[in-house]
Formats: C-alpha cells, structure tokens, sequence
C-alpha cells in the first residue's frame, strides 16, 4: 500500500482537491471509502465537496461526549444543509468509559488515555470495514503537518487528505463562493475546534492547532498516528 500511495501522490499532483474525491469515491475506492470529519471550524469545505459527488458517502463523525454543545448543533445545521445522507455518530464504548472513566474526568489526567477511549478506540472500529478515508487536515494547520501528503498508507488502507495543499485563503474563498454556515465558535477565535476540556481560542500569531491541548505536549488525538494502526492490527482489521 505504501507504493501505491506513493505512485498515487505522483500523479495526483496537480489534481485539485474536487477531482481527488471524485476520484476516490467514484473510481479508486467506489463503495469503500468514508469520511472522516470533526464538524469543526473548517469542515465544511470538505463536506461540501463530498456531497457535490456523492452525498450518501458515510460521514464518521466522533462523538466523543465531550463536544461543545455548539458542534453539535452545527452537525446537525451542516448536514441538513449539505444534504449529507449519511452521517454516523460513532461512540466510544460504554464498557471502557464506565470502567476507566466513570466521573467524566480522565481529561485532567491522562490526555492519552483519554483519547484512545473516546477517540482512537472508536475511530478504529469505524473505519475497520472501509479500504479507505478521506480526512480535512491541511498542510498549513501547523508545523507537525507541513509535510502531509494526500495520500497514506494506513496498514492495507489508505488514507486521502485532498486539502493537504490549500491554503487558508483558498477554504475562505471556497466557503464565501459557496456560503456555507459558519461554526460558531470561529466568532470568538476558535481555529481548530475539538472537545471542550481540551480546546481554547487561538491568539494573534499562533499556529491554527495552538488552542488544542493548550498548555501540555500533546499535539495530536492519536486518531491520524499509528496508536489507529496498532488498534486495527488488534480489532483483526489490518487485512480487510
Ligand atoms: Fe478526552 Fe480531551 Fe482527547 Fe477529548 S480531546 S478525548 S476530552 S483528552
């Protein structure tokens, strides 16, 4: 998979991000393919996007119960307004939160382990039965991502990020020409918005990614690392 991803990325070079999904949803990975989004600050060009080709693509959204109440509702207001066909909310398991997070608080403790019950955990059980996915991270979030490609190897899956090279200029004006809803929290300087213990508002010359995990090491949930891997290889998912 890593050489096709590669050979992928060579000749997908000057593609723009609407003929890569078209692409990989209607040709390359037709009736395997899902989406993965956070209904967060700029989500909805990518969702936008994807339903122009195909809106009853599955849309995984994390609902990790720790979401501000305004992503949720902005869920709902995007996907009614995108005609998304197929949005599922994929949960984390009752067992394990029970067991390993009773009071809701694990937040405060452990980051990691939080993640991988709310995040990594599910995540990995949703995207088991497809051969591929399709992310909205970008090259310019942060400078962990600079080099992202639009394609990767995930084990014997493959995963697309068909915005890797735009620019934040280019999903402003995207959005403008299209007027999408906005999230609300982008009023109030959210850039990057995930579960509420763990999100603040970006300030004048920080990265679009400062806000998240604000004052600890931590700069990814896990879900776009090998932590995902290793929880497919456990699930028995890794040769589907
Ligand atoms: Fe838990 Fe924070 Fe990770 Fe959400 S972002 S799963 S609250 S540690």
């Amino acid at each position: 998979m890593q050489a096709l991803a590669r050979l992928y990325e060579a000749s997908h070079g000057a593609s723009t991000p609407q003929e890569i999904i078209a692409q990989a949803v209607q040709e390359l990975f037709a009736g395997r393919i899902a989406v993965v989004s956070s209904f967060g600050a700029e989500s909805a060009v990518l969702l936008h996007m994807i339903a122009a080709v195909d809106p009853a693509t599955p849309v995984l959204f994390l609902d990790t119960g720790r979401h501000f109440r305004a992503t949720l509702e902005y869920r709902k207001t995007l996907a009614e307004r995108l005609g998304l066909q197929n949005v599922q909310d994929i949960l984390p398991l009752g067992e394990m939160l029970k067991k390993e997070d009773p009071f809701g608080a694990l937040s405060m403790i452990d980051k990691d382990r939080c993640c991988f019950i709310r995040k990594v955990e599910p995540m990995a059980r949703a995207v088991a039965p497809f051969a591929a996915w399709m992310t909205g991270r970008k090259q310019f979030q942060a400078a962990t991502r600079a080099t992202l490609a639009v394609f990767e190897a995930v084990g014997p899956r493959m995963r697309i990020n068909p915005l890797a090279r735009w620019q934040a200029a280019d999903l402003k004006a995207y959005a403008e020409q299209h007027d999408l809803p906005v999230h609300p929290l982008t009023a109030e300087g959210y850039r990057s918005i995930g579960c509420m213990p763990c999100t603040r508002p970006v300030y004048e010359g920080e990265d679009q990614r400062a806000g998240r995990w604000a004052g600890s090491e931590k700069t990814e949930c896990g879900i776009h690392l090998s932590g995902l891997t290793d929880r497919l290889k456990n699930l028995g998912a890794s040769d589907q």
